[in-house]
């Protein structure tokens, strides 16, 4: 604390990220980035754009990597948005879209960052408690006598869950809230779900946010877009104009969108983390576990016999690192990040040794 901060700065409560340790060797199961390296497509493009070229801004607009999404996604580039990682687009949707007289609704178990825009951007909010089994139920959303929320906000599928709400559900839902707006954030949608983006054609009050970073390995990266009608992408662009007009540098831009084209690797390695994904989902059912449906690249786990905490800790100590958040309802979890076949083996092995010790 100090004098010189705003009253602003004073009341922030900041995102914790989980750890990014400098040990070598360690099995890195805590922050569900992909095992895989980046498309060597990207990779290359990457390379080539390390030149001359850098002594230029880059594309404020970054049309190109809009265009290839677009491509991707078989929708305009008009109807996308691009930014610093999902973060950075979910904040500016925060401000542009989500900060409104009533609060929004967002579920209490859920991604850890959305309270932190709330505060950030002084945004009111109420959360909706997951269902017994930790899933979302969307009609818990609807406010009585037809009363108005100031939007809704969830991942699908959720974190640190990993359980997905079907497509069916969701149209719902924006159906019956057409005056609130509804951004979808769909970090993991690719490893078992089914994207929201058809329906942006038919929803203007629907905006579909996605990242590089998981399923296309690129978390280093930092890119990430947003798909809506173009009145919602501009009020993104009126955020992201008022506050930094390069976002994406032209090695992210050059990366990213090269990492759209190789459909083939994408493909590839997102169905080799799901396989291991089922793997790993029958090898810790089998030690005993209790595993949530996962439609992500992570699963959500407890065990009725030990203690979250201290599984978490035993298993640091054999060099493997997951994520255990201390909180109500979920404190007796682990959030495990699938790995290659070879890294979900050594936690295997590792979580036998740990539960036969106890
Ligand atoms: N949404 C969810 C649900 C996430 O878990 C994450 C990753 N922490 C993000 C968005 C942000 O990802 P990025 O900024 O790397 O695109």
């Amino acid at each position: 604390m100090s004098r010189f901060w705003s009253d602003v700065v004073k009341g922030l409560t900041p995102y914790v990220p989980g750890e990014q340790p400098k040990l070598a060797n360690l099995v890195k199961l805590n922050t569900n980035e992909n095992p895989y390296g980046p498309s060597p497509r990207a990779l290359a493009a990457i390379r080539e754009a390390t030149g001359e070229s850098l002594k230029l801004y880059p594309d404020p607009n970054a049309e190109q990597l809009k265009l290839a999404i677009g491509k991707y996604h078989g929708i305009d580039a008009r109807n996308v948005f691009v930014g610093n990682g999902s973060d950075e687009v979910l904040a500016h949707a925060f401000l542009g879209l989500l900060k409104q007289a009533r609060p929004i609704l967002f579920p209490d178990i859920s991604y850890s960052f959305y309270p932190v825009y709330c505060g950030l951007y002084q945004v009111a909010f109420e959360t909706i408690p997951l269902a017994d089994d930790f899933s979302i139920q969307l009609s818990d959303y609807a406010k009585p006598h037809g009363e108005k929320c100031g939007g809704i906000i969830f991942p699908n599928p959720n974190a640190p869950t990993g359980c997905l709400v079907p497509l069916a559900e969701i149209e719902i839902l924006l159906r019956s809230n057409p005056d609130s707006v509804v951004v979808i954030d769909e970090a993991y949608v690719d490893f078992g779900g089914e994207s929201a983006i058809p329906l942006v054609a038919r929803y203007p009050n629907l905006l579909v946010v996605q990242t590089l970073s998981k399923s296309r390995s690129l978390a280093g990266l930092r890119v990430g877009f947003a798909v809506g009608h173009v009145d919602l992408i501009e009020a993104l662009e009126r955020v992201k104009n008022s506050f930094n007009s390069y976002p994406l540098d032209r090695l992210a831009i050059a990366g990213a969108t090269a990492a759209f084209e190789d459909r083939e690797y994408f493909d590839k390695t997102r169905n080799a983390v799901i396989a291991s994904r089922e793997k790993l989902v029958a090898e810790l059912k089998a030690l005993g576990f209790e595993v949530l449906p996962s439609a992500a690249n992570f699963i959500f786990v407890r065990h009725p016999k030990h203690d979250a905490e201290k599984s978490a800790l035993a298993l640091r100590q054999r060099s493997i690192i997951v994520r255990h958040f201390k909180l109500p309802r979920i404190e007796q979890f682990l959030r495990i990040t699938v790995g290659t076949d070879e890294q979900c083996a050594a936690l295997v092995a590792a979580l036998k040794a740990i539960l036969e010790q106890r």
